[in-house]
């Protein structure tokens, strides 16, 4: 009977219902992440990615709960979640292994919790160097991450802030995603600059980056038991055996060692970190928790508060002028001035948003009425802009027989005009009434 339902499931579900779109930089540092893939994979079949995900869930069977959205999911982390749409991503596309672009290969080694980066994030020197190269920019997985705040290729921090709009959480916040350009405002992400990161930042990625880039070719998924058995030998080999002591070198609590230890607790990709730093052992050697293959000599590779340093300090308390503070917004205000979002003139102040509508309430809100006005402007400019390339783009495409969809204006515009569309979809419903 079981045996029966199961080939039903399988004839009902077509194999290869989407597209084998190839991951980008398999088993190398610069993996793409699952988010990147389901955009490119939805930007394949010219529809938007909420819709690639209700195509996933007819295949699938599944049912998404109401006001579903694709990008409110961690699709590149290791939660059961993940796991299902990798499954499933895998048996529709016909591609194997799509597991290895995200962190599930992991995930009874690292602990979920704070595994994950707390914003959308990216090196724009990568993205830039995708186009240069007449490349598709993506996503790396790496940017997802939560301990990553570095490229390793390019020195430098990820950013979190579009560089033309000045917004954070633009990178992939929506139901169209282009991988490299803001939902928002449809600026390229690698225009911007970013500054120098420190060497323990670099550090930090450049494991990250080993580890990801041995994920594909693991020949068996790393145990926690190993894991484990080889922490317990370090303490051993360090420390003669006394936790506490080792719990010590690498600056955490004595109580976080004994949950690893006596309660078979996982440890946090942080604690693993601080592990590697003060061994000498790279993160893949000891994820792998194999210590036969163990060098001897062990090395201290960064001191622990340049690697976590606000765990160790915290800033002190800033002191603001509002006098000056409420004048350098009012001068924003003057009708002359560049127009900016409150957070961005935050941001160049050195001061929260919260504070800047506390203590200067006023200058605050007209920036952000004026902010709101010009991306209205903007956006209508935009958008008539989009209107009058589709209007172009119609006649010849419906000349050929052809319907108008998000296939037939990528080819047509240039990859400057593309990246400045906006409704796309709302447009071209008008024009075929099914975007
Ligand atoms: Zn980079
Ligand atoms: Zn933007």
């Amino acid at each position: 009977m079981k045996r029966q339902q199961n080939m039903n499931e399988e004839l009902l579900i077509p194999r290869s219902l989407l597209n084998p779109v190839a991951p980008i930089g398999v088993g190398t540092p610069e993996v793409e992440s699952m988010v990147s893939y389901f955009c490119r994979l939805a930007l394949s079949h010219c529809i938007s990615a909420t819709k690639l995900g209700h195509t996933v869930e007819r295949g699938m069977q599944w049912r998404l709960p109401d006001g579903w959205r694709w990008h409110a999911i961690n699709l590149s982390g290791m939660s059961d979640t993940a796991h299902d749409w990798v499954c499933a991503l895998s048996k529709l596309t016909s591609v194997e292994n799509l597991a290895s672009l995200t962190l599930l290969p992991w995930r009874d080694v690292i602990a979920e919790q704070g595994a994950r980066a707390t914003s959308a994030q990216w090196c724009p020197h990568c993205l830039a160097d995708d186009r240069a190269a007449g490349a598709t920019p993506y996503f790396r997985l790496s940017w997802d991450v939560g301990v990553v705040s570095a490229c390793s290729k390019h020195k430098t921090r990820l950013v979190h802030a579009c560089p033309d709009c000045g917004r954070a959480n633009t990178r992939h916040n929506s139901i169209y995603v282009v991988p490299g350009w803001c939902t928002s405002c449809g600026g390229f992400l690698g225009a911007g600059d970013s500054e120098p990161a420190t060497s323990a930042e670099i550090w930090i990625a450049g494991q990250l980056g080993a580890t990801l880039s041995v994920q594909y070719s693991l020949t068996s998924r790393p145990s926690l038991a190993a894991l484990l058995d080889g922490i317990r030998e370090l303490v051993q080999r360090l420390d003669d055996g006394k936790s506490a002591k080792f719990a010590r070198r690498i600056g955490l609590p004595k109580t976080n060692v004994h949950y690893w230890l006596s309660e078979g607790g996982t440890p946090r990709l942080s604690a693993l970190l601080r592990i590697a730093s003060q061994t000498g052992l790279t993160l893949p050697q000891l994820l792998a928790g194999n210590p036969t293959d163990w060098p001897d000599a062990y090395a201290n590779i960064h001191d622990l508060d340049s690697l976590f340093p606000e765990v160790k300090k915290r800033a002190p308390r800033k002191v603001h002028d509002w006098d000056r503070i409420r004048a350098q917004l009012a001068a924003l205000n003057d009708s002359s001035a560049v127009v900016v979002s409150v957070s961005e003139a935050a941001r160049s102040l050195d001061v929260g948003v919260r504070q800047l509508y506390v203590h200067a309430n006023e200058e605050a809100r007209v920036l952000a009425l004026r902010w709101n006005q010009h991306r209205q402007q903007l956006s209508a400019e935009s958008r008539k802009k989009t209107r009058k390339i589709i209007e172009r783009i119609y006649p010849e495409v419906a000349a050929k027989g052809k319907t108008l969809n998000l296939r037939e204006i990528i080819a047509h515009v240039s990859k400057e005009d593309l990246s400045g569309l906006t409704g796309v979809y709302d447009i071209l419903q008008e024009y075929t009434g099914n975007a």
